[in-house]
């Protein structure tokens, strides 16, 4: 019975590692995530007032435009 008991024991502790590294792992995954998630500034669009991340916007004359329509336009 004591050999069976240990292997028990041993599983136990086993699961419980393992969950915890589960649970760490995606602790840090998450944090990761939420990193690149991070949109940059918001900029606001000359023409139609429109925000719009800055990477996504048409940046001209220091100016910044949800479209290049609307870049022409002003
Ligand atoms: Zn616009």
């Amino acid at each position: 019975m004591g050999f069976v008991r240990l292997l028990a024991i041993i599983f136990v502790i086993w699961l419980v590692v393992y969950i915890a590294r589960r649970l760490l792992q995606n602790r840090a995954t998450e944090k990761k995530h939420g990193q690149t998630k991070q949109i940059g500034n918001m900029v606001r669009c000359e023409t139609c007032g429109l925000h719009i991340p800055d990477t996504e916007a048409i940046k001209a004359n220091g100016h910044y435009y949800c479209c290049e329509e609307h870049r022409k336009t002003s």
